[in-house]
């Protein structure tokens, strides 16, 4: 899967726990449970496979922040 492909998937996941959020009621716990799961992929998917640390947002360049190496 490609690294936009995941951060789309983030994102929808995203919206999907603000608008749980927003209706209240019990569906506030949904909404938070799936922020969390949210945050849960933000860590398992964009993670650098060099240095294995979650990369959120990749330098101009395509290369990690944290070593340097190429991510895609
Ligand atoms: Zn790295």
């Amino acid at each position: 899967m490609k690294r936009k492909h995941k951060q789309m998937i983030i994102i929808w996941v995203g919206l999907l726990a603000g608008i749980l959020l927003f209706r209240g009621g019990w569906m506030t716990y949904a909404g938070l449970g799936i922020f969390l799961l949210d945050l849960g992929l933000v860590w398992l998917l964009l993670r650098c496979p060099h240095c294995g640390k979650p990369v959120r947002e990749l330098r101009p360049d395509k290369t990690c922040p944290y070593c340097g190496k190429k991510v895609e």
